[in-house]
């Protein structure tokens, strides 16, 4: 799949869905046009799961709060919310998460019943009902999906099979990322870093099975290991496929091979951070010419890409060194790499049950720790959602996210805006001239609140009943179609990269915008029926940590309107450099698992986002209790409201996780843990310590506190 420039996902870790056992690759989705209220879906009223954003029953009054304020705001919470087999990790996150998707399956179910009873139905279906419902319908089909076996994939693995020499690789390669098949590298569009309102092609390294590039070259015991069963995963994916054993384990060590090559001259994920990184503009011509083993022109040609113009070369280490493997590699062992990569794409869900169970068994139990794969209708849910966001969402949106709501958001995020400008300007490190240039910029971020104004088309997406592999391959070409369309168009600022129902939200630097969708403006996250305390201190923190992704390490980088220029004097830049190192080591000091540290520089944005945000939704909240008169002294459910602020900032953060989702969230996530997410970036701030009165000496006050923003 390829990979834009991404956008800062914010809460939940990236890995979740792998996890989950979806694995391989799905598009985005979407539909069409204004709001017909669907026929057949039944008016309804939205489930209340009792989930509240303030929640003195899930205190824990026995732990002190100035030793440990995660566990005194959560131990409740984990008493009575074990682990459930099929999560690698459980929070509040995927515990609404989980609500969302019955809510979602309620939808779908709706939508695929009327096929099912018949041509007869008096209530046809929407276009979009059609879709999401037959694809549903085909996704739940297992009995169709274990009975077609590899026959919808034969024409695929032919057409691997059928090239002779590398000069057939550029058009089979292109026809391949069509099809959401991660080879080799990846293309697609995304805003030229230099020029923000004009989108080009990005080129991208790529073509991993595993996670990401340091599992191929970590040394320890347990790395080692992982990559052993990497290899022995791969060969099952080989004999499920009909080779015999001997040669699917040499084919296997070939993928390894060619991979370990691959990762071995890919940026890390850390130097990925880092925008300057990324950029390096060339046009397709001198492109070219760097990749002597490899037609670009005619990949471009059969991706349908632009033939000439402005690319960026993401990686040039990395596409020199696939250059240097198409150079002295045999045809045959990178044919033995596309096979295993276009089994990989469609292992889950689109493939027989054997393929998906030993999917699952790889990337969620092996890799994350989950012990049970979860329901078919869990995972058809999620698909659908992926390959056709907007069509669900649409349907979603109306059913479950009431305008007030929207309006309520959008009080609160320039709310915290307001605060932002007057802290900006109250800052000691910063001088007039840089101070003015971020008043600009915050001035220039736009709010997007729920789900988008124009939802897309899905009319030329054919989605057919019983096809599950098919309509797969067609959505994503769909959806590659669509991202490669973009390129030397005006900027879509109206776009969304997270689908209505996701419980999560971002900041995109090249679009200077926050964006909150509707599935996660609700409790525990945010309630109207709860007071600022509680809703300040839980969503408002959200909203202030977008916004201070737009002032992080990278976002910094990027002016008001997304294009990556450097906008501060050089003091300025050195003062918040020496203040962002402070973070660096405070978690870099982090041991989440035995051996394994957090990565500061890794988590860093994140972890500027954490503390910034929790400081303007404070300052914000102080401002609005302060014109409510409202009185301090006063306690509910036997807190403050200070205090009740901070307990609902800590209870957003109750998460149960798995050791092997531990680990490898301190080795690949940009954020971290929720435990250090919550207590890490409240020692750091001295208003909590006062509003519990700890001591100096507690554990929960940092002897020197970190600031940036
Ligand atoms: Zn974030």
């Amino acid at each position: 799949m390829f990979r834009s420039y991404p956008p800062v996902l914010c809460l939940i870790a990236l890995n979740v869905l792998q996890a989950a056992g979806l694995g391989g690759v799905v598009a985005f989705g979407q539909t069409a046009p204004p709001a017909a209220p669907p026929g057949v879906i039944p008016a309804q009223v939205p489930v209340t799961p009792g989930l509240r954003v303030f929640d003195a029953s899930l205190v824990d009054t026995t732990v002190d709060p100035c030793d440990n304020f995660y566990r005194f705001s959560c131990n409740g919470w984990f008493k009575r919310n074990p682990l459930p087999a099929d999560q690698v990790a459980y929070g509040r996150f995927t515990e609404l998460f989980e609500v969302n998707r019955l809510h979602l399956k309620q939808i779908l179910e709706a939508a695929a019943a009327p096929a099912a009873a018949g041509s007869a139905n008096p209530n046809p279906r929407s276009a979009n009902e059609q879709k999401i419902g037959d694809e549903y319908a085909s996704c739940m089909d297992t009995a169709t999906v274990n009975k077609l076996g590899l026959t919808p994939l034969q024409p695929e693995l032919d057409r691997i099979a059928a090239i002779k020499t590398a000069a057939e690789l550029p058009a089979l390669l292109a026809h391949l990322h069509s099809i959401g098949v991660n080879a080799f590298f990846g293309m697609g569009s995304s805003q030229d870093f230099d020029d923000s309102s004009s989108v080009i092609s990005f080129y991208n390294s790529g073509g991993l099975g595993l996670p990401e590039r340091d599992y191929y070259t970590r040394t320890d015991a347990k790395s080692e290991e992982q990559r052993q069963q990497y290899v022995a995963h791969v060969r099952t994916m080989f004999t499920l496929a009909g080779e015999a054993e001997a040669q699917a384990a040499k084919d296997a060590a070939t993928v390894l091979a060619i991979e370990t090559r691959l990762a071995k001259a890919s940026l890390t994920i850390t130097e990925q951070r880092d925008p300057q990184n990324l950029n390096h503009p060339t046009d397709v011509a001198s492109f070219s010419k760097e990749l002597t083993h490899f037609s670009l022109g005619d990949y471009v040609a059969a991706a349908h890409a632009p033939a000439a113009g402005k690319v960026n070369d993401t990686e040039p280490k990395f596409f020199a060194e696939f250059n240097s493997l198409l150079g002295d590699t045999p045809i045959k062992q990178i044919k033995v790499y596309l096979r295993w990569h276009l089994l990989h794409a469609y292992s889950a869900t689109s493939l027989p049950e054997s393929f998906d169970h030993e999917n699952w068994n790889f990337y969620a139990h092996i890799l994350n720790g989950a012990e049970r794969q979860q329901e078919r209708w869990k995972r058809c849910t999620s698909r659908v959602d992926l390959e056709l966001g907007e069509a669900l969402g649409q349907v979603y949106v109306a059913k479950y996210f009431p305008p007030e709501e929207k309006q309520r958001t959008l009080e609160m995020t320039l709310a915290i805006e307001q605060a932002m400008e007057k802290d900006i300007a109250a800052l000691d490190w910063m001088s007039a001239a840089t101070k003015a240039m971020a008043k600009d910029k915050l001035h220039a971020v736009m709010n997007k609140i729920g789900y988008p104004d124009k939802w897309r088309d899905y009319t030329t997406l054919r989605i057919v009943r019983g096809d599950a592999l098919g309509n797969g391959m067609r959505a994503h070409q769909f959806e590659v179609a669509r991202d490669l369309a973009k390129i030397g168009k005006p900027v879509d600022k109206g776009e969304w990269q997270m689908t209505p129902p996701t419980v999560n939200a971002y900041y995109d630097p090249q679009m200077n915008n926050v964006n909150f969708p509707a599935g996660y403006l609700q409790p525990p996250f945010f309630s109207g029926k709860e007071d600022d305390a509680a809703n300040y201190g839980d969503m408002g923190s959200t909203i202030g940590h977008e916004l201070t992704h737009g002032f992080d390490d990278q976002g910094r980088q990027f002016d008001k309107d997304g294009n990556l220029k450097n906008w501060w004097t050089k003091d300025d830049e050195l003062n918040f450099n020496d203040r962002a190192d402070c973070m660096v080591k405070q978690y870099d000091a982090i041991e989440a698992v035995p051996g394994v540290h957090l990565n500061g520089k890794l988590t860093l944005g994140e972890n500027l986002a954490d503390l910034g945000g929790l400081w303007l939704a404070w300052l914000a909240w102080l401002d609005k209790a302060e014109a409510a008169h409202l009185d301090m002294n006063a306690k509910t459910d036997g807190y403050t409201p200070e205090q009740r602020f901070w307990i609902a900032y800590a209870q957003q953060w109750c998460t149960q996780t798995r050791p092997e989702q531990l680990r490898s969230q301190a080795q690949g996530d940009p954020h971290a843990p929720d435990e250090y997410r919550t207590n890490t970036v409240l020692t750091d701030l001295p208003e909590f310590a006062k509003s519990f009165s700890c001591k100096q000496t507690a554990a929960m006050v940092a002897p020197k506190p970190c600031r940036v923003w």
